[in-house]
């Protein structure tokens, strides 16, 4: 019998741990490649070199032969280099690469816009059209022809359109075949209509036919177009976001005519860094053995948060950027009900700054129930899915969420809206059999979050039993990458034919 055959996959992203992260891309960019490699195959990956990333801690450097290359980006010739380090932490060693320029991501320690304002940087479509032209570059420079390209959201929209247009005589690329993954599709990398000439694409492509969306052209729907396939990173998202105008965002044309290539795989979670039993950044670890240590964390955050600790009130977490997609405008709206509940509410997060001054205020007024850090900590994050009783996802829309996985394996009971990978990972607790995971709620509004909020607390409080074995029935999940992992393999597999 042949052996199987080990593919070659070039992944793009623009972010991963611990590099650097704003969501959820991190995370997997991170364990998806190193899972893929564990199985056998041959995985590089390319991001910016953002101002952020630390050259020295992550021993980045030079690579003499992938030096001073350049390429058009619209008129201006661009002259960048493509750096090397390796994936941290990982079993089998990943080969990272970063593209170095200066002007478009060197100077700047923020990913997509600028900290001050909160406004996008108004040339990131030359920054997203430099990383989707080095691609090729770096193909052709290394003579090392991936099988797959896998590029993930807007940042990478560009690279499926452009190895079937300006690339596609090279025979170098002729047989390179690409996988789109949609992590969130409320971003669209939309720009003005100016700005097609600079993506050098075949004109008959200013149009909803290739990447006009309205009047303006989106990276976006550009990998939607062009990739060989689509996958999203739940089951219920894919099906959402292709049969539901409010959740297609203007791409539910394109993705109904394309839903016999897109699939949805579930993200998994990477278990040496997202584990009671071994998280070296929590006071005390625990395990289902030994589960009332998980008291010394609530301990912990209680007064790190400057509440004052008691056993039979649980803490609320909730980690989040901070946008109206996260269910943050339901939260504002609940508040002062929330606040009445006999529990604490504890939150991590940024983002929109209508919030971020939401909070500020709500900080001073409920002193002794609500306490936040209004800013970006990996440890913190530790720390509250740790020491929370109940972590909160009320998310309008997910396309997977993390946070309620980790909170799951945390014995951290998740209160979520079943939406996308919500309601894939979340199975409703059922007070007569005392199945299920966590607590949910359908409808979109302030009374269904409180009501489940309250039906929570109430089990909390009164059944004991049945929390132990919601916290239990969470620790043992297992939402290891493997099986992902190989169903990325076969869609792989599938399109090479
Ligand atoms: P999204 O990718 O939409 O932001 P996910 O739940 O998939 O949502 O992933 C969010 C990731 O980012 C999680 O790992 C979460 O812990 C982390 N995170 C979000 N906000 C913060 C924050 N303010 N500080 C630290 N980690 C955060």
């Amino acid at each position: 019998m042949a052996a199987p055959r080990k593919l070659k996959i070039l992944f793009v992203t623009s972010e991963v741990i611990p590099f650097v992260k704003t969501g959820g891309l991190a995370d997997v960019s991170s364990a998806l490649t190193q899972k893929l490699q564990e199985l056998g195959h041959h995985v590089r990956i390319l991001m910016p070199k953002y101002g952020a990333i630390d050259e020295r801690r992550f021993k980045i450097h030079e690579v003499v032969r992938l030096k001073d290359l350049s390429t058009k980006v619209g008129k201006n010739e661009v002259i960048f280099s493509i750096r090397s380090s390796f994936l941290v932490g990982a079993k089998e060693r990943v080969q990272l690469y970063l593209l170095d320029n200066k002007h478009y991501f060197g100077v700047r320690r923020s990913l997509y816009s600028d900290p001050i304002t909160g406004k996008e940087f108004p040339d990131n479509d030359e920054r997203f059209i430099l990383l989707a032209k080095s691609v090729f570059e770096l193909i052709k420079k290394l003579g090392w022809i991936p099988d797959i390209i896998h590029c993930n959201d807007w940042q990478g929209g560009l690279i499926p359109a452009y190895l079937k247009t300006i690339y596609k005589d090279d025979p170098m690329f002729q047989n390179i075949k690409c996988v789109f993954t949609i992590h969130n599709l409320s971003y669209r990398g939309e720009f003005p209509k100016s700005s097609f000439v600079k993506t050098e694409l075949p004109v008959e492509f200013n149009s909803p036919k290739g990447i006009l969306l309205g009047n303006k052209i989106s990276f976006l729907r550009s990998g939607l177009t062009f990739a060989d396939a689509i996958t999203t990173v739940s089951e219920t998202y894919a099906k959402e976001i292709s049969t539901m105008k409010e959740y297609g965002n203007g791409m539910l044309d394109v993705l109904k005519k394309r839903k016999k290539d897109l699939y949805g795989i579930i993200n998994g979670i990477d278990i040496k860094l997202w584990n009671p039993e071994v998280d070296k950044q929590i006071p005390k670890k625990y395990s289902v053995k030994n589960i009332s240590d998980k008291k010394i964390n609530k301990q912990a955050l209680a007064e790190k948060f400057g509440l004052e600790y008691k056993e039979d009130v649980p803490v609320i977490g909730m980690i989040s950027r901070l946008y109206d997609s996260k269910g943050l405008d339901l939260i504002q709206k609940a508040f002062k009900d929330l606040m009445k509940l006999d529990a604490y509410f504890i939150l991590l997060g940024t983002g929109d700054r209508k919030y971020h001054k939401f909070f500020e205020t709500a900080l001073m007024k409920y002193p002794t129930k609500f306490s936040c850090y209004l800013g970006f900590d990996d440890g913190l994050a530790h720390l509250i899915e740790a020491g929370s009783d109940m972590l909160l996802m009320p998310s309008k829309f997910e396309p997977c969420g993390l946070n309620q996985m980790y909170s799951l394996v945390y014995g951290t009971v998740p209160i979520v809206r079943e939406t996308g990978g919500l309601a894939d990972t979340v199975v409703k607790f059922n007070e007569k059999d005392g199945t299920g995971n966590g607590f949910s709620f359908k409808k979109y509004n302030e009374a269904s979050l409180i009501k489940e909020i309250s039906r929570a607390i109430k089990v909390y409080k009164n059944d004991k039993k049945a929390w132990l074995k919601l916290m239990k029935t969470g620790m043992k999940s297992n939402f290891n990458w493997l099986s992902s992992a190989k169903k990325y393999i076969e869609i792989y597999k599938k399109i090479i034919g």
